[in-house]
């Protein structure tokens, strides 16, 4: 805390994996003696810098950049850019250290990072965008290559934003590699399925964590919080499988949909009109919104996926959703939940499926890009959607083991950690130091 402080956020991340490990140093020792907790918590570089940029008006206006190379012992760092004005170097570092895990968790051959600005692409024309990504990846192309730290999109970041940096870069170096960001358009080495994958993961995930415990979405009701790419694609795959979803939000507001959300609607309003989520009851007036994001949590469901931002679920909210009967929560976002908020989950025995494990179909998907653009190749959807189950499956598999071999069996908040630690911490033990 003296070394990072007012990093609240990265301390928050890095409280619940160390409290996880204890069972992991008590047993293999070897691992504090290398200085494996002090090297991890420690980002191998963060870099920051100025990003200008002009508006429509011909004004001059200045943001903030940044990119975490936090760990790269299995790997290039890969970890996507998130434009969004609460962007600081806390978060930025939160997500880096989370994204060392998952990406080890997903059995790829990728390492830790992450990046983004305190731009706030909302309300900005597309040009303003596009001048914005250039002046972004101008300074961030010293840092990126497919070898090296392979950047992707998260908030704020989706495949327009990824092809304004992607035809920079491609500028700058005056090569084609198609292999330095993930999240392309498909015409140019994006890969089929990776706008659904964080989405569909999240679902895959949960659904291996119902049936093991003889329940599953089919008939369930659900609320999935957000209205963006996790969210829209968690609710398309809740909905395939049986499920109700009921709520969805934004951070203006929320639906409830008693009947369940009509997902065409939200799509067109959201993918294609970029309006909020107050316009659907304009055209569904059996729904109710309501003003402020919290409260759709005190709506009675089933299974909650928190797919909007970090913290969402404090500790009141969580014993909201216990005392409304919630059987299981799916993190879809990163970090949604308070360290509070898990613990009510988890004494309540809610069946509980930590973000760096549910969420890591995103970032997997990411992975197979890389691979089809290393061979110059595309798989279609289906071939990607079936990698992209096993995948999951092998996540929720090797976090129940973990967790039963550590002592806490079904706790997947450390089995996960555990996991996904015990690779990275093997590697860097092979690298020396
Ligand atoms: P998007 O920008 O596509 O969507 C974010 C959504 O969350 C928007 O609907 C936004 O509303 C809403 N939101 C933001 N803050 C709040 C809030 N306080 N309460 C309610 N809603 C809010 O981002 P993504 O869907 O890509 O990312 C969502 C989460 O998933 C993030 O935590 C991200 O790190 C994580 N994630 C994303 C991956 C991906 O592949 N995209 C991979 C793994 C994790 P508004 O429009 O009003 O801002």
């Amino acid at each position: 805390r003296t070394r990072n402080p007012h990093e609240t956020e990265f301390h928050q991340a890095v409280k619940e994996v160390l409290h996880s490990l204890i069972p992991v140093f008590s047993k293999n020792p070897s691992y504090m003696k290398l200085g494996i907790l002090e090297r991890l918590v420690e980002p191998d570089r963060l870099v920051s810098f100025r990003v200008p940029w002009m508006d429509d008006n011909g004004n001059v206006r200045v943001n903030r950049g940044f990119r975490v190379q936090f760990n790269n012992s299995i790997g290039p760092y890969k970890g996507g850019i998130r434009f969004h004005p609460s962007v600081n170097a806390s978060i930025i570092k939160f997500l880096g250290f989370e994204q060392t895990f998952k990406n080890s968790l997903t059995g790829q051959p990728i390492g830790g990072g992450k990046g983004g600005s305190d731009f706030d692409p909302k309300g900005k024309s597309d040009l303003e965008i596009m001048r914005f990504c250039q002046s972004f990846m101008t300074e961030l192309s010293r840092y990126i290559g497919p070898d090296k730290d392979v950047p992707a999109g998260d908030i704020g970041v989706g495949a327009k934003e990824i092809g304004y940096m992607f035809g920079q870069y491609k500028k700058l170096q005056g090569v084609y590699e198609a292999g330095v960001l993930t999240g392309k358009g498909i015409g140019y080495g994006g890969s089929l399925g990776r706008k659904e994958a964080t989405g569909y993961g999240t679902v895959y995930f949960v659904d291996q964590m119902l049936g093991d415990a003889g329940l599953s979405f089919s008939g369930s009701t659900v609320v999935v919080s957000g209205s963006g790419n996790v969210s829209i694609y968690a609710i398309e795959k809740a909905m395939q499988l049986g499920a109700k979803v009921v709520a969805c939000s934004d951070s203006s507001g929320y639906i409830y949909h008693k009947d369940g959300i009509r997902l065409d609607t939200l799509k067109r309003l959201k993918e294609v009109e970029k309006k909020r989520c107050r316009d659907y009851i304009l055209e569904h007036p059996d729904a109710v919104y309501t003003e402020g994001c919290s409260g759709i949590w005190s709506i009675p469901c089933d299974i909650a996926l928190p797919c909007a931002t970090q913290n969402e679920i404090d500790k009141a909210s969580a014993e909201l959703l216990v005392q409304n009967g919630v059987k299981a929560v799916g993190e879809g976002a990163n970090m949604p939940s308070t360290l509070e908020a898990i613990g009510v989950f988890l004494d309540n025995k809610v069946l509980f499926a930590p973000a760096k494990a549910a969420n890591a179909g995103g970032v997997s998907v990411s992975a197979l890009e890389m691979a089809q653009n290393s061979a110059r190749l595309s798989w279609s959807m289906e071939e990607v959607d079936a990698k992209l189950q096993l995948i999951m499956k092998d996540i929720y598999r090797s976090s129940m083991m973990a967790s039963m071999e550590y002592g806490a069996p079904g706790n997947l908040v450390v089995g996960a950690n555990i996991a996904g630690f015990l690779k990275v911490a093997d590697a860097m033990m092979a690298h020396g130091f």
